[in-house]
């Protein structure tokens, strides 16, 4: 007997039919003796139409608001989901979070889950009873619901792996498994058995929206045993393991892409102290996260370019600031580009080997394709490229490393 949560995403609960497919799964589970709680997305589809007609009904809106709107599509699943188990004779249970209670900090849209009373569930769990929970919600410390993000119910899973002590967290998608890319994107991506928490980190940080940053992080600091598998077909997973599980280490694992950037260039910046502080300072206090960050050496010692990326939703807000930050920065001008995107390639083996970089520059230059930002760290390389070649880019760098499948 094994405690294990489930987790389905939105494609799997997509219609009725769907929904019970998903619970003749858990009743598999439930049936080979197994205490099993389970962590379910809204219907595909749902949330981005709640997004939408938050910022239809006001573009600028109440955070406190927008989360009272966009955490309803998980309670109508874990409903459906319930009936439908119900149905099938399994004593489940619907719970939103402010009933377990999950947690979380007070940041509307993207907060963070500070604890998760486990208790009753494990108790439950212990009489036979499968708790079905909202994922991607919470609730705030003046009782507020609040939540986690896009993607948030992988979090709200592994959270409560953690929190009920279970043995494993499968998270059931559309898709295998987690790849060596996105497959929707590149036929001959493979998938892959196994895959370090690093560098599921990097690769879901840097756009492999298969599972949420925050889950992965979570996974790793309470070592919870995280397997991303089908909801439409009994084939093995991908297992997110430590670094030593695996025996033998490519020098570049995956290839990820995110179209969530912008760029801006400030042109002609003069090239004095403080200068950086005036440009990042008020784009940190109006909340825009800044990525890659460029700064030209000029020659004559004088004014320099300054480039950097933020996410394509802040970007226009980030102009905005720049612009009241204008007389201070004394720039010649403020250019920006929504489209472009960051291609990257991850791998733990590039710790120890030089030329992955160059590698990659050559196959992008064959290609044709102009590298407008680079930016480097321990175990990736990432590339800003104009959007339109994010596809060509990501399939010429998944064949250049040898991860096409034969
Ligand atoms: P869910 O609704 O189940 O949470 P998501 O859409 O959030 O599903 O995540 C699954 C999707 O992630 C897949 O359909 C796939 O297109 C995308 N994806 C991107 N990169 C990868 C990768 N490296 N491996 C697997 N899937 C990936
Ligand atoms: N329904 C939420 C979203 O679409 C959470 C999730 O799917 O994980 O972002
Ligand atoms: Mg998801």
């Amino acid at each position: 007997m094994a405690r294990i949560v489930m987790k389905f995403g939105g494609t799997s609960v997509g219609d009725i039919e769907r929904i019970k497919n998903v619970a003749r799964r858990v009743k598999s589970e439930v049936d080979a003796g197994n205490e099993v709680a389970v962590v379910v997305s809204a219907m595909a589809g749902t949330t981005n139409q709640l997004v939408a007609w938050c910022r239809e009904a006001d573009l600028v809106h109440d955070a406190r608001e927008y989360d009272t709107v966009v955490a309803s599509g998980e309670q109508v699943t874990v409903g459906l989901l319930s009936i439908a188990l119900q149905a099938i004779g399994v004593h489940a249970r619907s719970w939103l979070g402010w009933q377990i209670p999950i947690r979380t900090d007070d940041a509307h849209g993207r907060a963070r889950i500070e604890a998760i009373e486990g208790g009753e569930l494990i108790a439950r769990m212990g009489r036979g009873e499968v708790p079905v929970v909202a994922g991607f919600q919470g609730v705030s410390p003046t009782g507020r619901i609040t939540t986690l993000g896009r993607g948030g119910s992988d979090t709200s899973a592994v959270a409560l792996a953690a929190a009920l002590k279970a043995d494993r967290c499968d998270i059931y998608t559309d898709v295998d498994g987690v790849y060596t890319t996105d497959p929707r994107i590149v036929a001959k991506a493979r998938k892959l058995d196994k895959i370090t928490f690093e560098e599921m980190l990097e690769m879901a940080s840097l756009g492999a929206k298969v599972l949420q940053t925050r889950s992965v992080e979570m996974a790793m600091k309470h070592g919870v045993r995280v397997q991303v598998r089908s909801t439409f077909s009994d084939a093995p997973g991908t297992l997110v393991v430590d670094e030593d599980e695996i025996m033998e280490q490519k020098l570049v694992s995956g290839i990820a892409y995110s179209r969530d950037e912008a760029k801006i260039t400030l042109v002609r910046v003069p090239d004095h102290p403080g200068i950086a502080a005036h440009v990042f300072g008020p784009l940190a206090k109006a909340g825009v996260n800044v990525d890659i960050i460029v700064q030209n050496v000029s020659e004559d010692g004088r004014a320099t370019d300054l480039t950097f990326t933020v996410g394509k939703a802040d970007m226009e807000r980030a102009l905005k600031v720049l612009d009241e930050a204008r007389a201070e920065i004394g720039c010649e001008r403020v250019d920006s580009d929504p489209n472009v995107a960051k291609v990257s390639a991850i791998g733990v083996g590039m710790r120890s080997h030089a030329g992955i970089a160059s590698q990659m520059f050559d196959a992008l230059a064959r290609k044709g394709i102009n590298i407008m930002v680079i930016s480097t760290s321990e175990i990736k390389i990432s590339v800003l490229v104009a959007e339109e070649y994010t596809e060509l880019a990501v399939r010429a760098l998944h064949a250049e490393y040898g991860l096409d499948a034969a």
